[in-house]
């Protein structure tokens, strides 16, 4: 089993410890030491992590190292492929939620007779 360690910071000022686990099966796991990913939800850490914000860590050699062994890692995985299709729709709820922002807006307009 390899192991990697980053830290990735939300929204608040509180820096979280994100670990990184690859079995020899290539399985991939992702932990993060924050409240929502202890209570098994979706934590946006991680997904800074898998991202490839790297912001927070040292600007280091080693840092460098460590982000290429994780990318390398994602390859064809199944963790990859998920993380790509949470991606897609993140990207379609956002357009979506302008869209539907826009529409009440115009909505009200017509209403009011603006
Ligand atoms: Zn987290």
């Amino acid at each position: 089993m390899e192991k990697l360690q980053f830290k990735a910071k939300g929204s608040g000022l509180e820096l979280y410890t994100i670990n990184i686990k690859r079995k020899d099966s290539g399985q991939i796991t992702i932990t993060c030491n924050c409240m929502a990913s202890f209570k098994g939800l979706h934590c946006k850490h991680r997904i800074k992590i898998l991202s490839g914000d790297y912001s927070l860590q040292p600007n280091t050699k080693a840092t460098k190292e460590k982000a290429k062994t994780l990318e390398s890692w994602l390859v064809n995985s199944e963790l990859k492929k998920s993380l790509d299709y949470y991606f897609v729709c993140e990207e379609s709820f956002q357009s979506l939620k302008s869209a539907l922002d826009k529409s009440k807006k115009d909505l009200i307009k017509i209403m009011e007779g603006k």
